[in-house]
């Protein structure tokens, strides 16, 4: 299993220099030369599989057994899943008029993210201790990124984690579940800024190969193709679960089931988008909200940002560039590396980019999309409530608003809890009592280090955010902990 980039220039990497990486050389995002391909048989195989154990079965098709034998990759899949709420880890809410909700929130930090971050830390702490190295994960987050790299990363021998947020532009619980966390591989910055403030000084410590290099300097976020292929698993954990192929004798064609996803940077619906191609039969759904690029383009090839983001109450899919759609390009144009390449930069370069009318068509064939305004997501949760006593975050309700406007039985996938987004509730005039977990974090102990509005504060958030790092990774040699040396 070979690995290579989206635009073409970059092939023959392996699970574990993928695994290291951001973009790829080129700029491109990375994807496997060719994709596995799961038969009929092997999904009825499958059928009746835990979570965890399709999490392996999925991941070892893309990663060989020589980089992680098949017993450490159990090991190491079944440690980073072993910290969520409920023991099958992935859950299933069947609610009133055949509404199903695939709850991937049960992690620490009550988001998705925690299924794809805590096995991809834990791959990364693999390499660095059997090669007896650190790496620094660097993450500026706008949200749940944060904090799922920390809770996931904490105490960890291999790795340090340094997470830059916008203060004051997260929720509550959304900023204690990094604060509080005093492990001595986390340093959390606050910034006095927006996350695009925070992305420019960042931006320019990943350019200093000096700092990369040395420091073994990477990011997490969702172009980590190691985060994609984890979330493979959670669309065929729902298929097997929900799509009656247990029903389908032998020699039938397989039933398909329709999976609608509040989407953001898209790398949830990349994913979905590849297990497709990989023949898992999935009717897909993208929903947004009004940071619609993703609609429409489906819609009507127009693939173009909007100057600004608009804040809405679902912030985590806030986003006008959802970068994973570069995957779903590429599959969707036969791995054509070269159109890849110049769709894209013209994307980057003038923010706007017209489908070429075949890709247009097969994308629109693929997914389909829709639109959902702040008051379309209170009335979803607050209807999903009055008919079900079940509480939808504010993302989860981006989705859910499908059902109750293009009825039938699909299964819409809830991305976060709730209880992380106590204003949407109280917005909807419902209330929630928050659980054990979160009340806990406002007694705990808080630690993190101020960024402040300076003359020159974006050179002077790249310089503490270098010497932290470089200070970081001398206090590991001397085997100290930085905190205390600082
Ligand atoms: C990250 C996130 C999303 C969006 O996922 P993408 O893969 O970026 O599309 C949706 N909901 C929540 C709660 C998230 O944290």
């Amino acid at each position: 299993m070979l690995y290579c980039s989206t635009r073409g220039e970059v092939r023959g990497w392996d699970f574990r220099d993928v695994l290291f990486s951001g973009y790829a050389p080129d700029g491109g995002m990375f994807m496997p030369e060719s994709l596995p391909v799961l038969t009929p048989d092997t999904l009825r195989c499958w059928r009746g599989l835990s979570y965890p154990k399709l999490v392996v079965e999925v991941a070892s098709l893309f990663i060989p057994t020589q980089l992680i034998p098949r017993a450490d990759l159990e090991a190491l899949v079944s440690a980073a899943l072993s910290g969520f709420s409920v023991p099958e880890v992935v859950r299933i809410a069947r609610l009133k008029e055949g509404l199903s909700v695939l709850e991937l929130f049960h992690g620490v930090t009550m988001a998705f993210k925690d299924l794809a971050m805590t096995c991809t830390v834990r791959f990364l702490d693999y390499f660095m201790q059997k090669e007896n190295r650190r790496a620094t994960v660097l993450v500026g987050t706008s949200g749940d990124t944060g904090g799922s790299a920390i809770q996931s990363a904490k105490g960890l021998g291999g790795v340090d984690v340094v997470v830059v947020y916008p203060r004051g532009r997260i929720t509550p619980v959304q900023e204690k579940q990094m604060i509080t966390c005093l492990e001595d591989n986390v340093h959390v910055f606050a910034g006095d800024g927006s996350s695009d403030d925070i992305d420019k000084p960042l931006r320019r410590l990943f350019a200093d190969q000096e700092l990369v290099k040395g420091h073994g300097l990477m990011s997490l976020n969702s172009v980590n193709w190691s985060r994609v292929m984890i979330q493979l698993a959670h669309f065929i954990y729902a298929y097997l679960e929900m799509s009656g192929v247990d029903q389908a004798e032998a020699g039938e064609p397989l039933p398909v089931l329709e999976v609608v996803v509040p989407t953001g940077g898209a790398g949830n619906i990349a994913a979905g988008c590849i297990v497709k191609q990989m023949g898992l039969p999935l009717q897909l759904v993208a929903m947004v909200n009004v940071n619609d690029t993703v609609h429409r383009t489906v819609q009507s090839g127009d693939f173009s940002m909007a100057a600004n983001v608009r804040q809405t109450l679902a912030p985590a899919i806030d986003i006008q560039d959802p970068y994973n759609m570069e995957r779903v390009f590429w599959l969707l144009s036969g791995g054509d590396g070269a159109l890849v390449k110049s769709m894209m930069e013209e994307f980057q370069n003038s923010h706007r980019h017209t489908l070429p009318a075949n890709l247009h068509k097969l994308l629109s064939d693929v997914l389909s999309t829709g639109m959902v305004t702040d008051e379309e997501i209170l009335d979803t949760m607050r209807r999903c409530w009055e008919d079900n006593q079940y509480l939808l975050c504010p993302h989860t309700a981006v989705a859910v608003w499908h059902h109750y406007h293009c009825p039938h039985s699909p299964c819409y996938v809830a991305t976060a809890s709730p209880a992380k987004f106590q204003t949407a509730v109280q917005r909807a005039g419902l209330t929630f009592d928050p659980p054990e977990a979160v009340r806990l974090l406002d007694k705990m102990a808080t630690r993190c280090l101020n960024l402040d509005r300076s003359l020159n504060w974006s050179k002077d958030w790249e310089d503490r955010l270098r010497e932290a790092i470089q200070s970081i990774s001398s206090a590991r040699r001397n085997r100290v902990p930085y905190y205390n040396s600082s």
